[in-house]
């Protein structure tokens, strides 16, 4: 009797995301299962395609004449378990999108690619190599072969194909080095990871402090029973990865496997190190710079039970764990845990599905909780954890706010308050270091007064009016509400009124102007934009190699450098007023992760916060590192208002090269909207806001634009946007405009 399988084909499209069945060729039985590969003819011209098996039956209602059958499965076991099934039709659901999205990203991209690389590796003793590459680099003509051995020397064995590309060479040189018998090149298993770890050599793990201790029993006993999530909360140096340690730890010696996830950018040799040290060779590292095939690597260890804890970023939430025992998420609060791509999901729901559906337990740490995150905590659905203190001796530092307004009153029209300069001065004197932060890259888009402080706001929304350069206009990108820039300040009268415009390159050139004799360095998306030149700048700040810093966010995180007294933040003001309800939320995310960089060594440090609203709360409790505080006025503001947590707000975006067809299908999709809103009394209470340009209206030569949609009740408004997407596929099968979903309100607007 035949068997048949159920297959999802590897195709983003949403209209041939459903099952279609296939018959199991005879010489196939042993290799179709399901979460097995397969390539199977699709469609008139039977051209093959990849797919998913779903499951295996014994009944099909494709008549036996018609059936087509598999052509090949390249999978002895199963490459994706049961849970992992369960979590791609969740997600499919959850985020609007398709089975074959969801369940393409599960596996990594690397997987078709073999598990071993042409590796060259060095065959002469060292020293003797050493000699040789002196003697090459002494003549011209060979500096190839001088370049590819002192990589080789620099690196280790490194594979073929990496060395090329990052000397921008030919092979000829390193056939030639093998030739002589300098290197060898073989096939070898992939074995990509931090190079230079610093494997801490501390000899004593530190003993936990009793709220340290507290988190970890509590989590540890909960192992298994499958309870709610964990919310450790506790300010920077607080020994919240003391914590982590300690409960995989435990993880480990129950036979279970542990994730965790950090930021990207917070995903160091530093703290893989201390991964390290701790659990040796069970630890595996995944993350954005290494190749498909060494992800895959990874990938491949953790399936076949090599290794025990992956730390990575989100996407290292899908490794194939099979007894998995719990996920941490350190910075839950941090953009990078929802995707930018499709499928749009946000890592921390979709751990905590993941972790129910496999028994395990899920832990998030933060400094500064998102508001959403200590919501559930307030309400139960998440239990709280806290660490009170900085453990080890250092000392929180001193933090000061600036009153730019009285700066401007006094004539000083400098971006530095005097206040600002004399800091940096005394710490140049001492050779201590400094860094100058501004929230965000530096073009401007709001409009406020020097003299009072006064934002340009939109009176419906709350928050700051955008600037538009073309047509100098101001505009709400809630609801679309229009203003012209005022010329006089209408609280204050003054004539100080005006777009606020600091990049970081201006500060890079008043620094020189006012400090000549300081060492600068820059780091921003112009500086970085070169692979390897982001640590480069980070390197060459920690080593001493200059004393300023100046940069963005990126700047603000992760990084301890020891010498560093003093913290500079430019402007609050900049994301304070970024035109979307969470504006003060980022402000004080951005200035305590900021002023967790001062004073990390011994040294006391200083931070030192510029602005023109100095009594924002915002601001004020970041000075205070009082998260409470700014957690409570936060949640007063957004109940008034209706913004989340108190309703949940969905992001439609349509994106496309022709201007006119976006903005069409944007008014196609508004109409099949409104009229479903107005058959159904249930959607009265979902606000549509928009549809209006994006902020950052064109990019990379494509048009964008948003509709934001908010309701208290997230079912009904689920519900209206399913139908909604759902007609609206449909009647555009083929268009060239984009339509994408956002479960959230990006921070796109
Ligand atoms: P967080 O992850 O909250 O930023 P860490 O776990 O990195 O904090 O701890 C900050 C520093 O304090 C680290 O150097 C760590 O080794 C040290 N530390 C953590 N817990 C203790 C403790 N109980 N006793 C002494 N030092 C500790
Ligand atoms: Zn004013
Ligand atoms: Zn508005």
């Amino acid at each position: 009797m035949a068997l048949y399988a159920s297959i999802i084909l590897d195709n983003p499209s949403p209209e041939i995301d459903r099952i279609f069945d296939y018959e199991i060729p005879f010489e196939l039985l042993d290799r179709v299962f399901s979460g097995a590969r397969v390539r199977v003819p699709f469609g008139g011209r039977n051209n093959i395609v990849k797919g998913y098996c779903l499951e295996v039956k014994e009944n099909s209602d494709i008549p036996a004449g018609k059936i087509k059958m598999i052509r090949e499965a390249p999978d002895k076991e199963p490459v994706l378990g049961k849970d992992m099934l369960l979590l791609a039709k969740w997600m499919k659901e959850r985020y609007f999108t398709t089975l074959s999205q969801c369940l393409r990203i599960m596996l990594p991209a690397g997987i078709d690619i073999k598990n071993s690389e042409k590796t060259a590796f060095l065959k002469f003793e060292r020293a003797e190599a050493e000699e040789e590459a002196k003697r090459l680099s002494s003549k011209k003509s060979l500096s190839a072969q001088a370049l590819a051995l002192n990589y080789i020397l620099e690196n280790g064995s490194a594979p073929v194909s990496k060395i090329i590309k990052e000397l921008n060479i030919s092979l000829s040189p390193l056939s030639t080095l093998q030739k002589r018998g300098v290197i060898g090149i073989e096939h070898k298993l992939i074995r990509h990871e931090f190079k230079d770890i610093s494997i801490d050599q501390r000899e004593t793990v530190p003993v936990l402090n009793s709220s340290q201790k507290i988190a970890v029993d509590t989590v540890t006993e909960s192992f298994g029973k499958n309870i709610k999530p964990f919310l450790l909360f506790g300010i920077t140096g607080s020994g919240k990865t003391e914590v982590y340690l300690k409960i995989i730890e435990r993880v480990l010696s129950d036979g279970k496997q542990a994730i965790v996830l950090v930021p990207e950018i917070s995903l160091t040799p530093l703290i893989v190190g201390r991964f390290k040290s701790r659990f040796g060779d069970l630890v595996g590292v995944t993350h954005s710079r290494m190749s498909a095939g060494e992800r895959n690597e990874v990938w491949k260890r953790a399936e076949s039970g090599e290794i025990s804890v992956v730390i990575g970023p989100r996407s290292a939430l899908f490794m194939p764990f099979k007894s998995l025992g719990i996920i941490i998420i350190d910075e839950e609060h941090e953009a990078s845990y929802h995707s930018d791509s499709s499928p749009r999901y946000n890592a921390v729901e979709v751990a905590q599905k993941r972790c129910n559906l496999s028994g395990a337990s899920l832990l998030l740490g933060s400094a500064t909780p998102s508001v959403e995150s200590f919501y559930k905590a307030q309400n139960g659905e998440y239990r709280l954890l806290r660490l009170y203190e900085r453990a080890g001796n250092a000392k929180l530092p001193e933090a000061e706010i600036v009153d730019m307004r009285l700066e401007l009153s006094s004539g000083n029209r400098s971006i530095f308050s005097r206040r600002l300069y004399s800091a940096v001065k005394e710490k140049l004197a001492k050779n201590e270091q400094i860094m100058l932060f501004l929230n965000r890259r530096g073009y401007s888009t709001f409009v406020s007064c020097r003299k009072c402080g006064y934002v340009a706001t939109c009176s419906n929304c709350s928050v700051a009016y955008k600037y538009h350069y073309k047509g100098n206009f101001l505009m709400c990108h809630y609801c679309g509400q229009k203003a012209e820039v005022p010329k006089v300040c209408p609280s204050c009268g003054s004539k100080y009124i005006k777009y606020f415009g600091t990049g970081t390159q201006k500060i890079e050139e008043e620094v020189k102007k006012l400090f000549p004799q300081s060492r600068v360095l820059r780091m921003d998306f112009d500086t970085t934009s070169q692979k390897g030149s982001h640590s480069r700048i980070l390197n060459a700040f920690a080593k001493g190699e200059a004393d300023i810093l100046i940069g963005t966010q990126m700047i603000a995180k992760g990084h301890d450098f020891q010498n560093v007294s003093l913290v500079g933040i430019m402007a609050a003001d900049v994301s304070l007023n970024t035109g979307d309800y969470r504006g003060g939320e980022t402000t004080f995310e951005l200035i305590t992760q900021a002023a967790g960089r001062a004073g990390r060594g011994t040294t006391v440090g200083n931070v030192i916060i510029q602005t023109y609203q100095p009594e924002n709360y915002a601001v004020k409790c970041a000075a205070r590192q009082n998260y409470e505080e700014f957690y409570k006025n936060e949640c007063s503001i957004r109940k008034t208002m209706g913004y989340p947590p108190f309703s949940t707000v969905f992001t439609v975006i349509f994106t496309g090269k022709d201007e006119n067809k976006v903005s069409e299908k944007t008014t196609d999709f508004c109409s099949i909207l409104y009229k479903l809103k107005k058959n159904n009394g249930i959607y009265d209470n979902i606000s549509v806001i928009g549809p209006s340009e994006a902020s950052v209206y064109k990019v990379k030569n494509e048009y964008r634009m948003l509709l934001v949609l908010k309701c208290a009740d997230e079912n009904v408004l689920r519900d209206l946007t399913g139908k909604c997407l759902e007609e609206y596929r449909q009647k555009n099968k083929k268009t060239d405009v984009m339509v994408n979903l956002y479960l959230s309100a990006q921070n796109i607007f």
